[in-house]
């Protein structure tokens, strides 16, 4: 993807620079690919103007858009290679997918609100990104026919790790995922060695409930 030279490059520098870089993330592929990326145009038009601030945002559907340092944050967690194929669960705006896009070989997304995939769907394609498969349903399910994964990232909280996620992780994969609360949680690492998941709490953060199977209760 070329460095998109539009009116917001000045504010995704500043991003990059004071919220993602000061805090600790320095892998240059990473960096590069957020100040490529026009999050700007994965939020509604009205919020545009605050597309590259330091927290999350609306989209709509009592769904967010994670803030920037989040999406780093757990990207840095999946130690992308360029080789691997990733599964997201929890594709609302698009923009955590379109990161992964440039980072790994194919993405495959869930996103249970049809209305935010259909969305999610036509800004990859405007931004040609093609290796990106958006599907609609119950991601706690996982993605049987298309596992295993090398990677599994859940953006949405949940109670625990869903099984069906755990089994599709491929033997030395990394899954990347918020456990609590439906209010509060902490980042879980996981990683697959011998079968086992091999877990490590990484710091707190708040995610909307990942509801579902395997998730929270709809109600
Ligand atoms: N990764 C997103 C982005 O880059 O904009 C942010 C995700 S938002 C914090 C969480 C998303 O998870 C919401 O869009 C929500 O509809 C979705 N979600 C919740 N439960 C889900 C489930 N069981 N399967 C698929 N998506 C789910």
């Amino acid at each position: 993807m070329a460095i998109m030279k539009d009116a917001f490059a000045a504010y995704r520098e500043e991003m990059v620079n004071k919220q993602i870089w000061a805090r600790g993330i320095a892998d240059e592929k990473i960096l590069s690919v957020f100040r490529k990326i026009p999050r700007h145009l994965f939020v509604d038009e009205k919020e545009r103007g605050k597309a590259y601030s330091d927290h999350p945002l609306s989209i709509g559907y009592n769904q967010t858009i994670s803030q920037p340092y989040m999406v780093a944050l757990m990207t840095n967690h999946l130690n992308l290679t360029g080789k691997e194929r990733v599964l997201e669960i929890g594709t609302g705006s698009g923009y955590q997918a379109a990161v992964l896009s440039a980072l790994a070989k194919e993405v495959y997304t869930i996103e249970k609100i049809e209305p935010l995939a259909e969305k999610a769907a036509s800004i990859l394609k405007a931004l040609s990104i093609t290796n990106v498969h958006i599907i609609v349903g119950d991601g706690s399910l996982g993605l049987p026919k298309d596992a295993p994964f090398d990677r599994i990232i859940i953006t949405a909280g949940s109670p625990d790790i869903p099984l069906p996620l755990a089994e599709q992780l491929n033997e030395g994969g990394i899954l990347v995922i918020p456990i609590g609360t439906r209010h509060i949680q902490e980042l879980i690492v996981a990683r697959k060695e011998m079968g086992e998941l091999i877990k490590k709490k990484e710091c707190g953060c708040i995610f909307v409930p990942l509801l579902g199977k395997y998730g929270w209760d709809s109600n």
